[in-house]
């Protein structure tokens, strides 16, 4: 192995490198099959901790778009995007969840990840659930009037 990889020693949960075969924390011995192994693990933690909070920035500019999309001239241009965000997020999450989902680790990296992703579903959640206030408000709207037409 030539460059320095960080994990968690599987023993007593502390952050080592690859450069020791044993463990300066808890002196447990780790050979080299269990070293790339658990820098294969780690590596995939830190995967999906990036897009995780990449997922959350994205969910966030989604906002961003809507508010822009009121702007005369760049509007129109800006709507598109913003409808391409809003099905691009959850295509986005339930691939996360397909890839990652299944890691199981005590990272608090991995913990905070699962935070981004959940920050992002409620973030992104509020549009759909707008329009669905929006869209039953003028039905019971048309009902109403039909009734008492
Ligand atoms: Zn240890």
């Amino acid at each position: 192995m030539s460059d320095l990889k960080v994990f968690q020693c599987p023993n007593c949960k502390q952050f080592i490198n690859n450069l020791s075969s044993v463990c300066k924390y808890c002196s447990v011995e780790l050979d080299q099959t269990m070293i790339s192994g658990l820098v294969e693990g780690q590596e995939r933690v830190d995967v999906a901790y990036n897009s995780a909070s990449k997922l959350r920035i994205l969910a966030g500019g989604m906002w961003g778009l809507f508010f822009l999309s009121f702007v005369p001239f760049i509007g129109y241009v800006v709507g598109w995007i913003f409808y391409v965000v809003v099905i691009l997020i959850p295509v986005m999450l339930v691939v996360w969840y397909i890839r990652f989902g299944n890691i199981r680790t005590l990272d608090p990296e991995f913990k905070t990840a699962r935070k981004y992703l959940f920050s992002a579903f409620f973030i992104w959640l509020i549009y759909p659930a707008l329009l669905l206030t929006i869209t039953l408000i003028f039905v019971a709207l048309a009902l109403i009037s039909a009734k008492y037409k």
